[in-house]
């Protein structure tokens, strides 16, 4: 059955919000093609949705767009083992991320954002459990919690977080070290005190409940190409066309699901918007999952740990650095280092891999048409939460495409914004 909202739809990328974006839209009877240079299915299929730390963090409203964040900044830069780092040969391609990141480094945009993040986050568990009814999650998804722990050393910024969750409604519990370890006996105390989020949940392997959503989209009439899309058009009202080296398909809709890679099909529409990467990796350490029972955090290392199926995952920081730089091994020393502070048992790692989360410099995503072609859509920028907002982009981005209300607020994720 087709809807008369739209009768074909292209989709560039099937990383989380891609294949959910193609599940929603299928549903509602409309021919979905997704297209990705890499196979869902296949080996070297391993994009920010791959390989992400897993976490459903539906509290995580605070971004990096905090007047605190930004006075530590140098700090970091400064720090060979910090959270934070800079391949400084990409710093003259950064400028004009860093020039929109500093206006919205204040607290009227810090509130801006975070009060945004909430209207999706707040909806975003609800939306993957309907997901969860239709696909097979049996050993894929844990609902233990999520707990943050930190130092005393950067207690204001601490309480900013909690101040702003609290405002929101968000439920959390603070914890001290001790309740911190009962939780989780196996940790080093080199932290004071920490926070949990009960009603979090995590992804005992992200790729797995990927894999699920897209053969869930296939099986219901969904079609995948791979190919290396080059160039997306709109020629006319009702016809887009994206292009790959030697082939073009027609849409009468094109969604632009991306990731980071957005940016090279956007510039080409003529919207110079200010997407770029945090760089982010992983390790596994195998048969040490059992260490802990859920993901743990820890703040002021910009780090994190999570229990999956592949073995204990250590995650962690934010390198600026663009697409095409290799992998760092001092960034793969540091997160290795960070995770045998918390359990010291920890031994030989393996799986090092580099992911690439898109982030816009107000750290909110970018959903909805694009200025100046109305029947390309825009679904990207969803920075370190992408992985949450999965399911409830594929709600929103499906009802766009359809022409149907949200009963949102989606003025603050329009492009508009950078214009
Ligand atoms: C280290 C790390 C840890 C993270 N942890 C979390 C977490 O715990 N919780 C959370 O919510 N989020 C987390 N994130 C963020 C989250 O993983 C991302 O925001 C999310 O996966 C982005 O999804 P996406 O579908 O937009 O992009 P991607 O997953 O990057 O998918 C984009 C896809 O588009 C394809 N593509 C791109 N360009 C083209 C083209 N021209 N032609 C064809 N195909 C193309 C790519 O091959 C890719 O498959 C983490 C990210 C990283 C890097």
């Amino acid at each position: 059955m087709k809807k008369a909202g739209c009768h074909s739809v292209g989709i560039v990328g099937s990383g989380i919000q891609g294949v959910c974006i193609g599940l929603q839209l299928i549903k509602k009877g409309i021919p979905v093609t997704l297209f990705d240079r890499h196979d869902p299915l296949s080996n070297n299929f391993k994009p920010a949705s791959y390989g992400n730390a897993g976490h459903f963090s539906p509290y995580a409203v605070l971004q990096f767009n905090r007047p605190d964040i930004l006075n530590d900044v140098p700090k970091m830069l400064l720090s060979s083992y910090g959270p934070l780092a800079l391949k400084w040969n990409y710093i003259p391609k950064m400028f004009k991320w860093f020039y929109h990141y500093l206006k919205n480094c204040n607290q009227k945009s810090m509130m801006h954002t975070a009060k945004y993040m909430h209207q999706i986050l707040s909806l975003s568990n609800d939306a993957y459990e309907e997901i969860f009814q239709e696909i097979d999650t049996n050993g894929l998804v844990d609902k233990k919690g999520i707990i943050y722990v930190w130092t005393n050393k950067n207690l204001e910024s601490r309480k900013l977080e909690i101040r702003v969750r609290d405002e929101l409604g968000i439920e959390q519990k603070l914890l001290t070290q001790k309740e911190v370890l009962e939780l989780e006996p196996n940790l080093n105390p080199a932290f004071d005190a920490g926070v949990f989020y009960k009603d979090a949940m995590h992804a005992k392997d992200p790729y797995g409940i990927l894999r699920e959503i897209f053969k869930l989209f296939l099986n219901k009439g969904g079609k995948f190409i791979k190919s290396n899309i080059t160039n997306i058009q709109q020629t006319n009202i009702n016809q887009t066309i994206i292009k790959s080296q030697n082939k073009e398909y027609k849409f009468e809709k094109t969604v632009i699901a991306s990731g980071a890679f957005s940016k090279k099909l956007t510039d080409q529409l003529g919207e110079n918007i200010p997407l770029d990467t945090e760089r982010g990796y992983h390790v596994h350490f195998k048969n040490k999952e059992h260490l802990i029972s859920r993901p743990v955090i820890f703040l002021d290392r910009g780090f994190g740990m999570t229990p999956m199926n592949q073995g204990l995952r250590a995650v962690g920081t934010v390198e600026l650095g663009g697409l095409d730089n290799p992998i760092s091994k001092k960034r793969i020393d540091y997160v290795v280092k960070c995770a045998k502070e918390l359990l010291p048992q920890l031994e030989d790692h393996d799986d090092e891999w580099l992911g690439f989360r898109p982030t816009l410099p107000d750290f909110l995503p970018i959903l909805g048409p694009s200025l100046k072609n109305k029947n390309i859509i825009y679904a990207f920028g969803h920075q370190h939460l992408g992985w949450t907002l999965g399911a409830i982009t594929g709600k929103i981005i499906s009802k766009i495409v359809a022409g149907e209300k949200t009963n949102l607020d989606l003025t603050p994720y329009s492009s508009k914004r950078f214009n």
